[in-house]
């Protein structure tokens, strides 16, 4: 990874309830990258989102973001540009698109011009109720709301649930310009693996709340039985990143 780190989580062990869901997880992404979370059902991708974002308390480890540390004031971390997509998608079905475009922009401030220039679709679908469009059109949305928002970090909860691939493909190389374009850190945690691989800097497969493997995306993309392994815990630890 080049230069200083944006988000910097460092050993955390976070869980509900007293019971850790991840343990001593470490990741760190720099500004105009793309990290990629990966892991099968249970894994604790959504939980390391969480605790990025300060949702959940830390019961060990620290998370830094934009060189301060990440506390519980999810808000605060939000108006530092610490941005949560959730998997939920966040649009109200009621509201048209503009609607709930001007909504996030009164909240956050950013560019509508812009965010319509990297999403044309939503333009023409600008007047539609957001509960009639398909599920990757709302996906499309969420993730133009979250860019209102300003991030400098942005946490990606599986974009592309229950998308069809097609939807996929077109929605992750469009991620890919626009962290480019601003400089953004991206986390994304994501089930279409080679997609992900695809428009990734760097990749973790998580498996049982540990961190099974970490590589550079291109090294993964050439090692997709290393991937395989660690999905179901078989990887080399000498693949951990220290
Ligand atoms: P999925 O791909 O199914 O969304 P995930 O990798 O995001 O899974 P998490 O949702 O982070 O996994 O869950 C990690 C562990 O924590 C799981 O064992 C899950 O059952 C547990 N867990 C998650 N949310 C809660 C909660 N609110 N209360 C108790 N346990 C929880």
């Amino acid at each position: 990874m080049s230069g200083t780190p944006v988000l910097e989580i460092d050993a955390i062990t976070v869980g509900y309830g007293g019971v850790p869901a991840i343990r001593d997880l470490s990741l760190s992404v720099g500004a105009g990258e793309i990290l990629a979370v990966l892991g099968p059902n249970g894994a604790g991708k959504t939980t390391t989102l969480l605790a990025a974002v300060g949702a959940l308390p830390l019961m060990s480890g620290t998370v830094t973001a934009l060189g301060a540390p990440v506390d519980g004031a999810v808000e605060r971390n939000a108006r530092r540009g610490v941005t949560l997509v959730p998997d939920t998608r966040g649009v109200f079905h009621t509201l048209s698109v503009a609607d709930n475009l001007r909504l996030a922009k009164r909240k956050g401030g950013g560019d509508l011009d812009l965010v319509y220039e990297y999403f044309p679709k939503l333009r023409s679908m600008r007047t539609r109720r957001c509960g009639n469009l398909s599920g990757g059109e709302q996906q499309m949305l969420a993730l133009a709301k979250a860019l209102l928002a300003k991030p400098r970090v942005l946490l990606i909860d599986e974009l592309s649930l229950g998308l069809a691939p097609i939807a996929v493909q077109e929605l992750l190389p469009r991620l890919r310009s626009i962290a480019d374009d601003q400089n953004m850190a991206v986390v994304l945690v994501e089930q279409h693996i080679d997609l992900a691989l695809g428009i990734a800097d760097a990749a973790i497969v998580l498996h049982h709340g540990r961190v099974a493997l970490a590589a550079s995306a291109s090294d993964l993309r050439n090692r997709r039985d290393s991937v395989e392994a660690a999905y179901f815990g078989r990887s080399d630890q000498s693949d951990v990143a220290s």
